[in-house]
Order: structure tokens, then sequence, then C-alpha cells
């Protein structure tokens, strides 16, 4: 292998630069050439494509985002459209393609190397959400927590200084990882996540008997799959007179600089996608599992619709709030 090329594609998330830069460095100590391949699948058919050199990724390990900048691109699901950017690697001569994103992006990957088996394409799980299947972790997951749980104690302070009932909204389409670990980590009285039914009347006799024990504040967490903040304070007052303030975080979550474990996380997945180029492996995703890095075909991670919600983690969180 002389040539690959590395893209991001999806919702961009913390430790993505850090990805690309162990993809480029790992790649260029084994002399092979790197391309960037700029605004994802979109910039892989307009033949945004450049070579990468070492001082290229130098000063990006602590940047939140992604230098080579994500797009959506709904064309690449045409097998026409991806003809296009499959030709734009093949005039260069390369030979394997890492895609750092979702499972959006990775089904992408999965269609190149079907249709050009003279491509390798190897996936790494850059997303907030935590919610790829055949990897404990992603990229961007353990800074999105943090930023939600620095969030929270700020209003936290505020929470308690009015006895206040506080819901706060944070990301999570389909996963309620980051309302989950947030929840535990900030001592939430409740969180409601898309993976488990939770009886609202519950949660408001809870508060109820908080606020009669001279309770000081409740926080709940409501991932957005599920309800808004909005709807969740609605429900609320059905049950109870509560003065319920919601705080939606949105798009601080994406953003900031990568935390120490999304540095180490998104600098490994990056070398191990490089040696498995360098193995002849194709079609898969890196993943970590009890900490040591693994590849699960593509095939695999789609199989199953994405539901690892740590069961003794969501009893506990109940458990600790009482
Ligand atoms: P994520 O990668 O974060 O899940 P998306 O679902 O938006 O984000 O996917 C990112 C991009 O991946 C899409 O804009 C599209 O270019 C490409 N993609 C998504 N699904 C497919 C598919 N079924 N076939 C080919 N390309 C796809």
């Amino acid at each position: 292998m002389k040539r690959i090329a590395v893209l991001t594609s999806g919702g961009d998330s913390p430790g993505m630069n850090a990805a690309i830069r162990a993809v480029v460095r790992k790649a260029m100590f084994h002399n092979i050439e790197v391309f960037g391949v700029y605004q994802g699948y979109q910039g892989l058919i307009n033949d945004e494509i450049k070579k990468l050199e070492l001082g290229t990724v130098g000063d990006t390990i602590q940047r939140g985002g992604t230098f080579l900048y994500s797009a959506r691109c709904p064309e690449f699901k045409e097998r026409d459209v991806r003809k296009v950017g499959i030709d734009n690697l093949r005039k260069r001569g390369i030979e394997g393609l890492v895609v750092i994103g979702g499972d959006g992006s990775y089904r992408g990957a999965q269609r190149i190397s079907e249709e050009c088996k003279e491509i390798q394409t190897i996936g790494i799980p850059g997303t907030i959400d935590n919610d790829i299947n055949g990897t404990d972790f992603t990229i961007g997951f353990d800074t999105a927590l943090n930023t939600i749980i620095e969030s929270v104690d700020k209003i936290r302070d505020t929470a308690s200084s009015h006895a206040r009932t506080f819901i706060i909204e944070v990301m999570g389409r389909d996963c309620g990882d980051l309302a989950l670990w947030s929840g535990l980590s900030v001592g939430a009285e409740s969180i409601i996540i898309p993976e488990r039914q939770k009886d609202i009347q519950e949660i408001a006799e809870k508060i109820q008997q908080g606020i009669d024990r001279g309770k000081k504040h409740s926080i709940i967490i409501v991932a957005e799959g599920c309800m808004s903040g909005e709807e969740c304070a609605q429900e609320l007052t059905k049950y109870i007179n509560v003065d319920a303030r919601i705080s939606v975080l949105g798009h601080i979550q994406r953003g900031g600089s990568p935390t120490g474990a999304d540095r180490v996380l998104a600098s490994r997945m990056g070398g191990h996608a490089v040696e498995l180029l360098l193995n002849g492996e194709t079609a898969k995703g890196v993943g970590i599992k009890n900490n040591q890095l693994t590849a699960t075909s593509f095939d695999e991670i789609f199989k199953t619709s994405h539901d690892n919600i740590d069961k003794h983690m969501y009893e506990l969180t109940d458990e600790l709030s009482i």
C-alpha cells in the first residue's frame, strides 16, 4: 500500500482532528502517502482532495471540530454519484480510505468497498452520541459528557440557591448514553432515555417527595430523542405544581477541546485503522472493547439496532437518587 486517503463525515465530534493526525502520522511512519478529502463525501465527488504533509496535522490534536471539514451529502447514496468519487481516488492511485464518522458515513464506506475492490475502507467511530455498534466508546463522547457535567454543575449552583427543579435536555437521538452517564455524574434525580420507558407520574412523585423532605434542588436529564425539555416540563405539571426551568444544552455539546480520554482513544483508533489497511483488511469499523482495539465488519455493525445501555448503571442512577 502506497497511498491512502482520510475524510470526516456526518456530524463532527471533538477528537476527530486527533484521529486524522494519528492516521496521517502512522501512515507516514510506514512511508505511505496520505491525502485529505475535504468536506466528507461531498468533497470526494467534487475532487477536493489534497496531499497532506507531516506539518499539516501539527497543532491540531487539541482542537475540536475537524480541519478537513464535514458535510452531509445525500447524493452519495446514488451509485452513479459514488462512481465519480471512487474515480477521483483511483486516478491518484489511492488504495485505502479511512472514514471518520457515524454509521451513515460507514454505509458510504461499505458501498465503496463493494463497488471498487481495489480500494480498502476502514471506519473510525466519530460521534458524541456513543451510538455505534462494535465499540464501547466513540470519539467525542467523553468530551461531550464532560461539557454536560460542567454545564449542569453551574446550573445546579443557581438551582440550589432558588430551590428549583431543572430539566436539562441533552443530545442523543436514539442513544441515551450521554443522558445516562451525565445523569450518574451529576447525581440527577431522574434520567429519561429513548431505550427505556419512563413513567412521568413516577418522576413527578419522586420530585415532590424530595421537595417535601426539603431537598434544595432536583435535576432531570432528558435525551432529546425521547422528548424535549419543554414537553417534559408540561408532562410534570400534570401531576405536581412545580416551577421547572428548562435548559437545552444544544451545540455546545459538540464543541470544545477534546479530553485526554478522547485524544488517547482517537490516537489509538487512528493508528489501528492504518494497521488494518496494511494487513489487507477492508469494510470494517475500528472499535474499543474492554480497552482492547478491535475491528468489526460493517455487516456485523449494521446487523442489529444499537442498544448497549448498561442496565446496572441505569438502575444505579435511580438507586442513588432516592
Ligand atoms: P453519520 O455518519 O454521523 O451517521 P449521516 O447519517 O448524515 O451521519 O451520514 C453522513 C453521510 O454518509 C451522508 O451525508 C451520506 O453522504 C453518507 N451516507 C449515509 N447513508 C448512506 C448510504 N446508505 N449509502 C451511501 N452513503 C451514505
